[in-house]
């Protein structure tokens, strides 16, 4: 149990240190600041109003700050994060349809 915990701690680290990076500064889907949350569907950070619209959309997101990150979703997002999906669809549009 204590290695899970410690473990936990970890990813919640790496994915606080992700959120530092500049592409993961703004909510990708709104552009606003301080994202507070991670869509991990497409491992990317939003914000707390765009949270609320993907899980209309039963995506799976989970608050960075009360949530637990598995090595998967901490794996994803270090090779996915807002950097990718932005360059992926450069085109607002696109990316508003995937939304
Ligand atoms: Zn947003």
């Amino acid at each position: 149990m204590k290695r899970k915990v410690e473990e936990d701690e970890k990813n919640e680290k790496i994915v606080r240190n992700l959120m530092k990076l500049p592409s993961n500064r703004r909510c990708i889907n709104c552009n606003s600041q301080g994202p507070q949350y991670v869509c991990t569907n497409f491992s990317t950070f939003v914000c707390a109003t765009c949270s609320g619209i993907h899980r209309e959309f039963s995506h799976r997101v989970k608050s960075v700050s009360m949530a637990t990150f598995t090595a998967e979703d901490v794996a994803a997002l270090r090779e996915c994060g807002n950097e990718v999906i932005n360059h992926q669809l450069p085109n607002r549009q696109t990316q508003l349809i995937i939304f």
